[in-house]
């Protein structure tokens, strides 16, 4: 049995190191091999990427070398995929080899795309990357007040971040005592401050409470120096803009045309890919879910997939379904967080924000490292 894990992000390595569990005593007889094809010697934890934007983590403790997550037994290779072809159970590699599997997941992730909107990456700053987090890092230390707006396109990875980084600018501009001259404003693109009805029920008066002003039904549609204007026809101005500009999927997956902006149509349940061979399975930000595109989705797709895989193996037939299941947690003011827990089926409920859950996720950065080599 050859699985074949492309993508060493968190999905794939949750799903790689759980494989290798199920699978300890067949990996040790050589009857089954499970072999990783990702881009990067390197995983980046990037929930990370929002502490680094107001200098309360530094870039290298966002990284640990891929091959050190990954459970001895697994054949871990950076030489990205750049060709599939399931009609022969195959991929090619940038190497110009081929790969032969029995079943394939495939979790290559997503990807901003400013571009889509003229003048954004000229005149915002995006934390969604190391280098983006630590440029919108310098620019708040340098930051003496006026007026910051926070702006949000659709869809992104995350879907808590931008709240996440409004209330943590909050208590960044409190500490350093030039809260009272500055404006904090948030637009979003649909008629509330978050996709996930209760969220923005919760949310609404934290930023009523906090003086936090927004903007719903903005779309953006164009930036321009001090001004950010919608496609409704409003206006934004800014002293500071910072935006989570609309994601896609990979490249590889739009070249190879395994579905519109790069999302890959993706079974709810099954997490195989719809039209395709009953092999190929799919998880994380890639799936064209209507779901949330979060680590945490990535994770509990990768259980299912794992147990899945096995069974179809072992008993002729899976086991299990993806109910769509997703934790997050909400960093809030104050230092205070709450988080979301939901499913296909039932909505989160949030709760009143409290010190203890933010403490939990500090602590959780940490030990995401053990949740990606399984102990968790
Ligand atoms: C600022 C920020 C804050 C976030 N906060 C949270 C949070 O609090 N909680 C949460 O749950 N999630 C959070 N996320 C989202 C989370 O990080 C992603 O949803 C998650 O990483 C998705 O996992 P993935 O495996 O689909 O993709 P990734 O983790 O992005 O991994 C994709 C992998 O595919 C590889 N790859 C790309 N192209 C190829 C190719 N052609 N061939 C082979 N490999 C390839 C890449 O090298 C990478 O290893 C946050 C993200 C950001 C940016």
């Amino acid at each position: 049995m050859k699985i074949l894990v492309v993508g060493g992000g968190m999905g794939g390595t949750i799903v790689a190191n759980n494989l290798a569990r199920r699978l300890q005593r067949e990996l040790r007889a050589g009857q089954a091999h499970i072999h990783m094809l990702s881009a990067s010697e390197r995983h980046m934890y990037q929930p990370g990427l929002l502490y680094v934007a107001i200098g309360r983590m530094l870039p290298d403790e966002l990284y640990r070398d891929q091959r050190s997550l990954l459970d001895p037994a697994i054949t871990f290779e950076v030489d990205p995929v750049e060709e599939f072809r399931f009609d022969r159970n195959q991929v090619r590699s940038k190497s110009g080899r081929t790969h032969e599997y029995d079943a394939i997941i495939i979790s290559t992730g997503s990807r901003i795309a400013p571009e889509a909107i003229p003048g954004l990456a000229e005149h915002s700053e995006i934390f969604y990357t190391e280098e983006g987090a630590l440029k919108l890092f310098k620019r708040l230390s340098g930051f003496s007040g006026g007026r910051i707006v926070v702006a949000v396109g659709v869809p992104h990875k995350c879907p808590m971040a931008p709240l996440e980084i409004t209330f943590m600018l909050h208590d960044y501009l409190k500490t350093r005592g030039i809260l009272d001259k500055t404006q904090l404003h948030y637009t979003y693109p649909i008629g509330r401050v978050h996709s996930l009805e209760n969220v923005a029920k919760w949310a609404t008066p934290e930023f009523d409470r906090l003086g936090i002003t927004y903007e719903t039904l903005f779309n953006m549609k164009e930036a321009k120096a001090g001004v950010l204007l919608s496609e409704e026809g409003s206006e934004a101005a800014f002293d500071l803009l910072i935006a989570i500009p609309p994601h896609r999927g990979m490249e590889v997956i739009e070249r190879n045309k395994l579905g519109q902006g790069g999302w890959i149509p993706t079974n709810r349940h099954t997490l195989q890919m719809e039209g395709a061979h009953r092999n190929v399975y799919v998880l994380g930000d890639t799936t064209n879910l209507p779901i949330s595109k979060a680590g945490s989705t990535a994770h509990f797709e990768a259980e299912v997939v794992a147990e899945n895989i096995v069974a179809e193996w072992k008993i002729g037939g899976p086991v299990r379904q993806y109910d769509g299941k997703v934790f997050c947690f909400i960093e809030a003011s104050d230092n205070r967080a709450t988080y979301a827990m939901f499913n296909y089926n039932q909505p989160p409920q949030p709760r009143a924000p409290t010190q203890s859950v933010h403490w939990f996720k500090t602590a959780y950065n940490r030990l995401y490292w053990a949740s990606a080599r399984g102990l968790l």
